[in-house]
């Protein structure tokens, strides 16, 4: 089994040309996507209905974690922990890179717990950080070499 179809099947999810061709697309790509960029790839061969729908599912199974930026469009991401139809445990900073636009997960940074003061439950935790990401940084190495 590969990668995709392991997914699939660890998902139970009816397997589509276009679930197949959306996943792969998240596969192939180490940032985050949001719609619009998910609808420039697909977007030929399927309409927009159903591209945000399938987003939609995937978000629901625990496949795909939703991500605010703050550039105004939601992205996605494929989950890497074990997210659940009922949980998603996405925990991990964010990296928006200033230079590309790009949003990645980074799941290598562990986050301090943190104590919230009596009275309060925290229900997600947004951690996020604005940069240059590597391959940005690399490029600018290059230019100026
Ligand atoms: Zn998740
Ligand atoms: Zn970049
Ligand atoms: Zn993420």
């Amino acid at each position: 089994m590969n990668k995709l179809q392991k997914i699939i099947h660890t998902y139970g999810l009816r397997k589509t040309k276009c679930r197949a061709d959306v996943l792969n697309l998240f596969l192939e790509n180490n940032h985050a996507l949001a719609h619009a960029a998910v609808e420039q790839h697909l977007g030929t061969q399927y309409d927009r209905v159903t591209l945000y729908r399938t987003l939609h599912s995937f978000e629901k199974k625990g496949l795909l974690h939703s991500i605010n930026d703050g550039s105004g469009a939601v992205k996605y991401a494929i989950c890497k922990q074990a997210c659940t139809q009922h949980q998603h445990h996405d925990n991990h900073m964010h990296f928006s890179c200033t230079a590309c636009s790009q949003t990645y997960c980074i799941n290598e940074v562990h986050l301090p717990p943190l104590r919230m003061p009596d009275g309060y439950q925290v229900e997600e935790l947004r951690f996020s950080a604005q940069g240059v990401c590597k391959s940005c940084l690399k490029a600018q190495r290059l230019q100026q070499a």
